[in-house]
């Protein structure tokens, strides 16, 4: 690597060389870097870091690799051709003028490596360096994160594109900016992302779960116990599509409104600040309290009531990742974290689906039968309302828990055809804490 770890170098050294003569196939030429960024699965803090609070992920091993080459600036034509192994991607074309408009309304993948593009200029004019006039740029996209499913594809993807970009263009930002970046490019697509993804992407250290702070941006390692793997079982309930089919019957078990708005409330539009809990919630509720309520007053607090119970939850989750990050560094054997820490996941995830309530009944479900089957806490993990969930099991029970998670969660859904038998591995895995953002030059 000529930037970053390169402990997964091995894994990946297939895909490298299928990246290649792909490349060559596509744009006639081989590429001059290739960038890669993992996907991550978040241990804990959920729903926290847009509200500026610290969270504890760890970066996975499924990961999104760039390919890149800049043409020369007589070579034409002068845009940005971005194609993709997965042939469900097409190619995108884009101008390679940074300050073109992109139709955000009118959603393209290619416009994840756009907002990486737009943001290394925006970088580059903040801090007064000229990059010169915009080339073309060949580009090969390679990602096996699960997309839609809480495992933060988008941000490996991001990540990948504007270090890609950095690397053709021979920059080299550090990290804590490039995190920062990343994160306000996904902002440009239209994620109130909070920064964790692009964070622990951009960060991750292998062998390390990160505690990342915000404002500014900031990660330090957390090294977990001996005889633990974290998310030695992340669970995926399914794919993309069966999200929308999840988020269906959410809405028919709790008989609320459409769950997209809910989603869209609760991680786009509505990011609740202290100061609107203060003045949404604790006004009124003072008044009340102090017997000087008028029924507006009270009307209001029941109204907020939900806004209550959300930041009840941002407010114990916070403190629960700092509880977490304590009790591993705390003097205690090794089974007495493991045990402290599955209970804090576990507290992790009533809160979740009670207060925050973005669980659904295949998440509860899931985590049930992880906990029932030898998982120490279960939770799940992402946004939720469908996606992922995240289990803390014991090294020596790994490889019979995911055998009996295939067979009392899985095989049902097998049998009725909503995921294919010889696909379950994409469903259940486990994977150490991957390597951070690397560029590799070969
Ligand atoms: P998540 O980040 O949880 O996976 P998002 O909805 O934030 O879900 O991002 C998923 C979107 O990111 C996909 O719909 C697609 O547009 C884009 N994306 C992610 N990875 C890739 C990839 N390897 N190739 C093409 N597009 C991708
Ligand atoms: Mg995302």
């Amino acid at each position: 690597p000529i930037y970053g770890e390169g402990s997964h170098l091995d894994e990946a050294k297939l895909r490298f060389d299928r990246l290649k003569s792909k490349f060559a196939e596509v744009f006639g030429h081989h590429p001059e870097v290739y960038a890669r960024s993992p996907g991550r699965v978040n241990l804990i803090g959920e729903h926290i870091d847009y509200e500026g609070y610290s969270v504890l992920p760890m970066a996975i091993r499924q990961d999104t690799i760039v390919a890149i080459r800049k043409r020369g600036a007589e070579e034409s034509p002068k845009v940005l051709q971005i194609a993709n192994v997965n042939d469900k991607y097409s190619m995108c074309t884009y101008a390679s003028d940074p300050n073109q408009e992109v139709d955000l309304k009118n959603h393209k993948w290619g416009h994840y490596f756009i907002c990486g593009y737009k943001g290394f200029y925006e970088y580059d004019k903040s801090k007064g360096i000229d990059v010169g006039p915009p080339v073309g740029l060949d580009v090969i996209v390679d990602g096996i994160v699960p997309t839609g499913s809480g495992l933060s594809s988008s941000a490996a993807f991001v990540c990948s594109a504007t270090i890609a970009i950095m690397a053709v263009f021979n920059m080299n930002f550090p990290k804590k900016e490039i995190a920062q970046l990343t994160c306000d490019c996904e902002r440009h697509i239209g994620t109130q992302s909070g920064g964790m993804d692009q964070a622990i992407s951009i960060m991750a250290k292998s062998g390390y779960a990160e505690l990342i702070d915000f404002n500014p941006i900031r990660a330090s390692d957390v090294q977990l116990p001996a005889g633990m793997k974290p998310n030695e079982a992340i669970l995926k309930v399914k794919t993309l599509s069966d999200v929308e089919q999840l988020c269906i019957s959410f809405a028919e078990s709790r008989g609320s409104a459409d769950p997209q708005v809910a989603v869209k409330e609760f991680l786009n539009e509505k990011p609740y600040t202290a100061e609107d809990i203060e003045k949404i919630i604790l006004e009124p509720l003072t008044s009340i309290l102090k017997n000087s309520a008028t029924s507006l007053d009270v009307l209001k607090a029941a109204k907020h009531f939900k806004l209550f119970q959300r930041a009840s939850h941002v407010y114990s989750e916070a403190k629960r990742v700092y509880a977490f990050r304590d009790t591993v560094l705390a003097k205690l054997s090794d089974d007495d974290k493991l045990s402290k820490l599955g209970d804090l996941m576990n507290e992790s995830h009533h809160s979740c689906s009670v207060l925050y309530e973005c669980s659904c009944p295949e998440l509860e479900e899931l985590v049930k039968t992880c906990r029932d089957n030898g998982g120490l806490g279960a939770r799940l993990t992402g946004a939720g309302w469908g996606g992922c969930a995240v289990a803390l099991v014991k090294d020596s029970i790994v490889s019979q828990f995911i055998i009996k998670l295939k067979e009392l969660f899985y095989q049902s859904r097998i049998d009725r055809g909503i995921i294919n038998k010889n696909e379950t591995d994409l469903y259940v895995f486990a994977s150490k804490p991957s390597s951070g953002a690397a560029i590799f030059k070969f």
